[in-house]
């Protein structure tokens, strides 16, 4: 059985896959429907290309580059994989990974046919999970809390989403989204509630301040961590009153 049977479309401009049905724009990113390809067409046209953080770390994206699609990352631990994020494009010829962690609910891509196709179980934070562009993505576990598995650490800290949580692995800090490049520092993401998207950078300052980094893994972008916490201090002090 194809894992393709069920209607699913990838759009080119975000790549966000539309789960069973065919809108005429996309609910993410409002494109228009001439803009989407079905996950089948995807996964002919595009691959998955991976890229070493460290020995146990791999960046995997789309490629060609797919729209907004956001980095994922590949951990293995103990001969297992475990990806935060998932890449937009459905490749079946990968190594199987145990879990998908997701940071928040914006681009859980084909995070669907990587959980049927490889029996991976994919966990969000509740609060994530409710959100109306997630509601046709399968879920196995939505945590409410803090946690740790297989060494990786999960912190919730609301704010770019409600449910937006970071992950601590070794010396390796992902973030995701939740600060943008512009030019040659840091602006908060400015799709989210500025207030609460402060706020918990703040948290983050404060879980963080006594670890010691090597790298940050972000949407777009793999820093030394002293390079990432320069302008990260630089961008919550200019918020200080
Ligand atoms: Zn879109
Ligand atoms: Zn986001």
């Amino acid at each position: 059985m194809s894992i393709f049977n069920a209607k699913q479309y990838v759009c080119k401009v975000c790549g966000y896959n539309l789960i069973g049905y065919y809108p005429n724009r996309c609910p993410f990113c409002g494109a228009l429907r001439e803009n989407f390809i079905s996950s089948e067409e995807c996964s002919q046209n595009y691959k998955i290309i991976k890229f070493k953080v460290n020995n146990k770390i791999e960046r995997l994206n789309s490629f060609p580059s797919l729209g907004l699609e956001h980095a994922a990352y590949s951990i293995e631990i103990d001969n297992k994989l475990i990806w935060i994020d998932c890449p937009s494009t459905f490749k079946a010829n990968l190594e199987r990974m145990d879990k998908i962690l997701f940071t928040h609910h914006h681009f859980l891509g084909a995070s669907n046919l990587y959980r049927e196709y490889y029996t991976a179980f994919v966990w969000i934070h509740i609060r994530d999970s409710e959100h109306h562009i997630a509601k046709k993505h399968p879920f196995d576990k939505k945590f409410e809390n803090n946690f740790n598995i297989d060494g990786i650490e999960a912190f919730h800290i609301d704010g770019h989403t409600p449910g937006f949580t970071f992950y601590i692995f070794e010396d390796v800090l992902f973030v995701c989204d939740y600060l943008i490049p512009r030019n040659d520092s840091f602006i908060f993401n400015p799709y989210g509630p500025s207030e609460n998207t402060i706020e918990g950078a703040k948290k983050l300052k404060k879980i963080i301040e006594n670890c010691s980094f090597n790298k940050v893994c972000g949407f777009n972008y793999v820093l030394d961590f002293p390079i990432w916490k320069e302008k990260f201090d630089l961008l919550l002090n200019s918020r200080k009153n």
